[in-house]
């Protein structure tokens, strides 16, 4: 049978998230055998969140872990300064490996593991791409790392180097959206993870790194010659005109779900 896609997505309240949700949600509609992992980073789950899951027609695993106060990024701190959505990536990881040590049967090894953040643009073709995944399959990621695309560069059917604007010398210079883990790997190395204390640029790194060498990773999307996932970014909603309503008792209903 198809293995299964379990998808991880860290995930945080702010005005877009629920068109963020919505967008991917929708996507992933339209792919076979996918579980969709969604790790809140919040103390509890949210109504919103736990009512969109609901809805969606989805197979999910609703999950939350807050993010240690000492890692947030503060409002007005450059985006690059801390990594994002660690701690609820990790915590996707150890559900996952307690949920199929807890399954009967032969095929509970059988599986793709994939990081997809909530804001990315998702082609179906990456899903089929990545569902035949050995140990680590890589493909290029599009509008990433101040670069049209980075990618891994394949001869002869291997990764020989990476194309990227920055520290190539880096383990694995490849963005989350980059890459896809067999279930049976992630689970024969339960203590493999994200370090959030890792340098900056060395988180995708920090995982990898002891799972898989260069010379083993399996080259997707045409020998990574195709963009199928756009490391997208939404713009911040401007809310001067509501505040300023606000301020005259004239907002926006706030029993009205955005
Ligand atoms: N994220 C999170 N908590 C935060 C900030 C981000 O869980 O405080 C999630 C976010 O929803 C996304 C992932 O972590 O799924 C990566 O964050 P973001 O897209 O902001 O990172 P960037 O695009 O800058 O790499
Ligand atoms: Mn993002």
């Amino acid at each position: 049978s198809l293995p299964t896609i379990f998808v991880i997505t860290p995930t945080y309240a702010r005005l877009v998230q629920k068109a963020e949700l919505t967008r991917m949600s929708q996507t992933f509609l339209h792919v076979p055998r996918l579980h969709w992992i969604l790790v809140e980073d919040s103390p509890h789950k949210t109504p919103l969140v736990t009512d969109l899951l609901m809805k969606s027609s989805l197979t999910y695993t609703h999950l939350h872990m807050p993010t240690a106060k000492d890692r947030k990024l503060q409002e007005g701190d450059p985006s690059w300064l801390k990594p994002r959505g660690v701690e609820q990536r990790n915590e996707g990881l150890r559900w996952l490996r307690e949920d199929r040590r807890a399954q009967p049967g032969g095929d509970n090894q059988q599986g793709v593991v994939y990081f997809a953040d909530d804001d990315n643009t998702y082609s179906l073709q990456l899903f089929e791409e990545m569902r035949s995944t050995q140990r680590v399959s890589v493909w290029p990621v599009g509008l990433v790392g101040g670069m049209k695309y980075e990618r891994p560069v394949v001869e002869g059917g291997k990764v020989v180097r990476f194309h990227t604007g920055w520290r190539p010398s880096r383990p694995f210079p490849i963005d989350m959206a980059g890459f896809a883990v067999s279930l049976k790997l992630v689970l024969a190395n339960p203590e493999a993870c994200f370090d959030g204390e890792a340098p900056m640029g060395l988180l995708e790194s920090s995982f990898l790194q002891g799972l898989v060498t260069m010379d083993e990773l399996e080259p997707k999307a045409d020998n990574c010659t195709k963009v199928l996932v756009w490391h997208t970014r939404t713009e911040k909603p401007k809310m001067k005109r509501e505040e300023a309503l606000q301020a005259q008792g004239l907002g926006s209903d706030p029993a009205v779900e955005v």
